[in-house]
């Protein structure tokens, strides 16, 4: 018998419910197709409140893309399923053979049916009876608990088929990608700023990202740590416009013109404006930031507040209220950590005060700023020398 396999996805299943379901659904599916497009030939339709996603020649990789749409966002959970004819005999036979391996490693099972075809023979209770018994019959190692089953077996009768499915998969949550616009992440190689641009992403903003590198005080190396990381994000978002800032002359112009206390904070001051002014360009309505209060010098409310007031764009910096361990987890679970943790130089890490303030006073630094000769020029320059890259 022929199984043809295909990956449901239930309205229920999906994050987002009320006025906007509609159109969500529809940036879900453009995403998933998008997504899955490099793994064979597929159909995605939408019918009967369930997205359907179904291969339609034997090139296309199903598994691989079940591990795709678990990286999808809007979606809270989703099964594989399988086809089969509207007949109890051939649903009998499709449930043994498709998930023979499940009920083989499980102690306790149930059957539901969903009977949405009032016209089929059978009603509901009568064919989870039936095939439930069945099942009993054909794996000794079987129970029923209709309480805590380890499986539940899923009889769904559609106008045109039957879908029979085992257990659902966790999906990754959040929103669609590109249903709340767009934002500017700030990425550095570090663990905390890839872990924030996850988390925005999550909740539907479209990414761009920016990285600042200071050749040659950091390396070549830096850089593609940072590909690599906004790789593993993108699994998530898809795909993240990318723009590195040569940051080498302003970093030196810091040096050269500012007190030594002061270096990060004006540092971060500048990231911002020039990633405020390419945000704008690229449609983006917020920056985001990996920082998290009291990290380090430059993460006191103090610095912060410094940090911020340099721009007006929100800036958003969902790992403000988290532990280090926190942040760690979710970077275990996007699995960026284990790239994270390579040491490679960041340009912050270049020319870093001994004796940072934590404490800064907005008008020293605003006068120190504005000590530096051609700022404005050098910013520019920066900006006009930005290497773009489009990282999926
Ligand atoms: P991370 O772990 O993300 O590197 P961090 O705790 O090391 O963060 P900092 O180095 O002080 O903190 O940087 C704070 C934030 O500033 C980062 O999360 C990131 O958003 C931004 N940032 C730092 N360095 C760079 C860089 N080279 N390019 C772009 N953004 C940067
Ligand atoms: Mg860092």
């Amino acid at each position: 018998m022929e199984i043809k396999e295909i990956i449901l996805i239930k309205n229920g299943e999906l994050a987002l419910k009320g006025l906007n379901r509609s159109s969500f659904e529809d940036k879900l599916i453009k995403n998933i197709k998008r997504r899955i497009s490099d793994l064979g030939n597929f159909n995605c339709t939408k019918g009967q409140s369930t997205i359907m996603i179904e291969p339609t020649d034997d090139t296309a990789d199903l598994s691989q893309a079940v591990e795709r749409i678990s990286k999808v966002f809007g979606i809270a959970a989703f099964s594989r399923a399988c086809k089969c004819e509207k007949d109890f005999d051939a649903i009998k036979k499709t449930a043994v053979e498709y998930l023979a391996e499940e009920l083989e490693d499980a102690s306790t099972f149930k059957v539901e049916t969903k009977r949405a075809d009032k016209k089929f023979p059978m009603k509901s209770p009568e064919i989870s009876r039936e095939l439930g018994g069945y099942l009993l019959g054909k794996f000794r190692n079987l129970k029923v608990d209709v309480h805590n089953p380890d499986i539940t077996v899923t009889v769904e009768i559609r106008d045109n088929y039957v879908f029979i499915r085992g257990n659902n998969i966790k999906g990754a949550g959040g929103m669609p990608t590109g249903t709340n616009g767009r934002a500017m992440v700030l990425i550095s190689g570090g663990i905390d700023s890839p872990v924030a641009s996850y988390m925005m992403a999550k909740r539907g903003i479209e990414l761009c990202s920016i990285h600042f590198a200071s050749p040659p005080y950091t390396s070549e190396l830096a850089e593609m740590k940072v590909m690599q990381l906004l790789k593993k994000v993108a699994q998530y978002c898809g795909a993240i416009t990318t723009f590195v800032v040569p940051f080498t002359e302003l970093q030196e112009a810091i040096r050269d013109n500012c007190q030594e206390e002061y270096f990060t904070v004006i540092m971060r001051r500048i990231m911002m404006i020039i990633a405020e002014r390419l945000a704008t360009e690229q449609n983006c309505s917020a920056l985001i930031t990996g920082e998290s209060v009291g990290q380090v010098a430059s993460q006191t409310i103090n610095a912060l507040a410094c940090t911020n007031c340099a721009v007006n764009m929100p800036v958003f910096r969902p790992c403000i209220g988290m532990d280090k361990d926190e942040i760690i987890a979710i970077s275990r679970k996007i699995d960026t950590f284990e790239t994270s943790i390579q040491p490679y130089e960041d340009c912050c890490t270049v020319f870093t005060p001994k004796h940072p303030k934590t404490k800064p006073h907005i008008d020293e630094i605003i006068a120190q700023q504005n000590s530096i000769p051609d700022l404005e020029t050098l910013i520019d320059e920066a900006i006009n020398n930005v290497k773009k890259a489009v990282v999926k």
